[in-house]
């Protein structure tokens, strides 16, 4: 095999929308202009619907953990107490972020592949009722875990703590009600199911989070986002724009305005589920079974097998680039990621290289079984629409 297009199957990044990928050669303009504040408003509210919500969602230049920073250093105080939920390397980043700005964090750990109850979240918020802020991921990447989101939100609600939420692969792959639910504060990422490259984070803040804004006394400077929400208000952003990545986020808005984010939603959900049966087709094991995210499949190597060398035989082979186990998890687990810009078509290239990967190691596969699995799921699904 000669020729082997590179094909970017990961979770953040993930596949570019070719248009998007286009309008950044556009990016020589100058980021004061009317033009270019129409440009920022478009997406600005094009933000609001896909993120569905009326909250003000503000846009900023950093990858992810710039807007998980702006989550921290903008709605607490020295010392607040807040409630950290922790089952994989995103949980673990939200409790590093609170440890560096001087939060008090009460950490709810749950093993890795498991998500931390919503019982739990009640019980931690009954015994520190000062709790200011409580904070979560939806989808934790590292682990193909999903947090009951909306369980969560009801507990926080009735309290004086804010709901903060890791949403960066979570939007796209998972239904969020912001608003009916009351998600405090929602941060996405540009390279997930944007379908972008990385550079922008996005954060919706609620009412009830700017009131603790208004209290909040840590140090902060380049994520300031009650001065980020005066330069939106005039159409600009604080600090220079990325002209390149809101050109292409423009396009990319667009395109999932047009379809929809509940489609958006639904793409992911169907990939996985369907990356779910062919696993099991395969008699390969889930690593997060009672808790499967639709953002990406996380699933364990066969017995006695490294995962790093399933991973680099998809790059060495087929030109794949899917993603290894994070921290403790490399090689034990590899990840198949269906955010954003995926298909069924990328699916099976997937399931048909990972079936010829195991075989050529030895592993008991029955060829074209994980496949005929996926053909299945898509040819119950055309029955049905044609049915209906
Ligand atoms: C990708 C990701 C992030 C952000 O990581 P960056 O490298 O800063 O973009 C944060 N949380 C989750 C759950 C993610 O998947």
């Amino acid at each position: 095999m000669h020729i082997k297009k590179q094909r970017l199957l990961t979770a953040g990044p993930t596949p570019l929308l070719p248009q998007a990928l286009r309008a950044m050669m556009g990016s020589d303009i100058y980021h004061r202009t009317e033009d270019f504040r129409a440009l920022y408003r478009e997406v600005l509210s094009g933000l609001r619907e896909v993120f569905g919500t009326a909250n003000e969602v503000l846009c900023l230049v950093a990858s992810g953990t710039g807007g998980l920073e702006a989550a921290v250093s903008n709605f607490f105080r020295a010392g607040d107490e807040v409630i950290v939920c922790s089952a994989g390397k995103f949980g673990e980043r939200w409790v590093d972020l609170a440890r560096a700005f001087g939060l008090s964090p009460i950490v709810l750990e749950a093993p890795y592949g498991e998500v931390v109850s919503p019982e739990r979240v009640g019980d931690a918020l009954k015994q520190h009722p000062d709790a200011r802020g409580v904070f979560i991921q939806a989808s934790e990447t590292s682990t193909g875990a999903e947090f009951d989101v909306r369980a969560i939100a009801g507990l926080v609600r009735a309290t004086p703590a804010i709901l903060v939420v890791d949403a960066i692969t979570g939007l796209g792959t998972m239904p969020l009600d912001i608003d009916g639910w009351g998600l405090d504060v929602v941060v996405g990422g540009s390279q997930k199911a944007f379908m972008i490259p990385p550079g922008l984070a996005f954060v919706s803040v609620s009412e009830k989070a700017w009131q603790h804004a208004a209290a909040a006394n840590l140090p902060r400077l380049y994520f300031d986002l009650t001065r980020e929400r005066k330069s939106a208000a005039a159409g600009e952003s604080t600090w220079t724009a990325s002209t390149s990545l809101i050109l292409a986020l423009a396009e990319a808005l667009r395109y999932i305005r047009a379809m929809g984010m509940d489609k958006l939603v639904a793409n992911a959900q169907s990939l996985a589920a369907a990356t779910r049966t062919a696993a099991k087709a395969l008699d390969l094991e889930l690593f997060a079974p009672a808790c499967p995210a639709s953002a990406v499949t996380a699933i364990r190597a066969p017995k006695g097998m490294d995962s790093s060398a399933i991973v680099r035989d998809f790059r060495e082979q087929f030109g794949s680039i899917i993603a290894n186990g994070q921290g403790a998890m490399k090689g034990k687990i590899f990840r198949i990621a269906h955010l954003g810009y995926f298909d069924f078509s990328d699916l099976f290239a997937v399931i048909a290289q990972l079936e010829v990967i195991l075989a050529s190691r030895g592993v008991s596969v029955e060829l074209g079984a994980g496949v005929a699995a996926i053909q299945r799921a898509v040819l119950n699904a055309r029955v049905a629409s044609v049915t209906k």
